[in-house]
């Protein structure tokens, strides 16, 4: 199979239609999946990545982002931080770091200023709006468990040479603590990718996804030779019958995978879960995730 594309969410369907461009073009795979996740951070209308992002509960946008290649393994994030204009880019350049790859805070905005990365206020007019209308009740929202407004942009793609990349990137959790780390930036929880097996992401509440390792698990469930959509379905289920039998309530939960021929899958616990692909025939696309009695069904949007 030639080059492919998935990515989380409605949102990532123009940055895969532009990935997909580059691949098709035989540009690189870095290119593709950091372009695709920029174009996403730099649109004000996506609510939880990039500019146009939530706030936390002092009113300030903090974002993480991460990248990893799948040839070499090397892999780098950033984690809370303010004011960086593309924290994809920033995490791409840390990725070819063999140490200090993951930075967080402070120490990651220092990074980016040195490396001439683009500083500016991430808080859009929009977000600052949303952020007023809910300070009124900010004690109320900080006790739920999921706030409103979040999702990542997770993007996993791979070239005609086989080569394959991962690029997440979000504003976490709506109110959430300063300081608040989800499972996005961390590699095996958030995303992993590994060109000879294939690679995998995830979205919804970081606290619950980190518990179950889900990008690392469903990578080894391809490693053992499971379909890809099996190896997405087996493993949410698994974690979400784990925690539910352990804590009794789970947040949630949507993966999406590609296997190293480029073949995809997704599963979710929400009832619907939109991701857009990108396939060597020039499609690009959304397709949902439906979750139905425990079983999943793919269908075109
Ligand atoms: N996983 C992200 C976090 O917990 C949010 C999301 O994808 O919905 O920060």
């Amino acid at each position: 199979m030639k080059w492919s594309m998935i990515a989380t969410w409605r949102m990532a369907l123009e940055g895969v239609r532009s990935g997909t461009r580059i691949l098709r073009e035989h540009g690189n795979i870095h290119q593709a999946v950091v372009n695709a996740v920029t174009e996403v951070e730099d649109d004000e209308n996506f609510q939880s990545v990039g500019y146009g992002g939530l706030p936390n509960r002092n009113g300030e946008v903090e974002l993480d982002a991460a990248y990893m290649n799948g040839d070499t393994l090397d892999a780098g994030g950033i984690m809370a931080v303010q004011n960086i204009k593309n924290p994809i880019q920033v995490a791409y350049t840390l990725s070819k770091y063999k140490r200090n790859c993951f930075l967080a805070g402070t120490g990651a905005m220092k990074f980016a200023q040195e490396h001439h990365f683009i500083m500016q206020d991430m808080l859009a007019p929009s977000a600052r709006k949303r952020y007023e209308e809910m300070k009124v009740n900010l004690e109320e929202m900080v006790q739920q468990e999921a706030y409103q407004g979040h999702d990542t942009v997770c993007v996993i793609g791979r070239d005609d040479n086989g080569s394959m990349a991962c690029g997440v990137s979000t504003s976490g959790l709506f109110l959430k603590q300063p300081g608040r780390v989800g499972d996005s930036p961390i590699i095996g929880s958030g995303f992993y990718v590994d060109s000879e097996i294939g690679g995998a992401a995830a979205t919804g509440v970081g606290e619950d996804i980190m518990k179950g390792c889900l990008a690392f698990s469903i990578v080894e469930k391809l490693k053992l030779g499971t379909e890809v959509q099996r190896a997405c379905e087996e493993v949410l289920n698994h974690h979400e019958e784990n925690m539910m039998k352990r804590n009794g309530s789970v947040g949630s939960m949507s993966v999406i995978a590609m296997d190293k021929n480029g073949h995809v899958g997704a599963a979710t616990n929400l009832d619907i879960f939109p991701f857009s692909v990108g396939d060597a025939d020039g499609n690009c696309q959304v397709l949902v995730a439906i979750h139905e009695n425990g079983k999943i069904k793919i269908l075109e949007s």
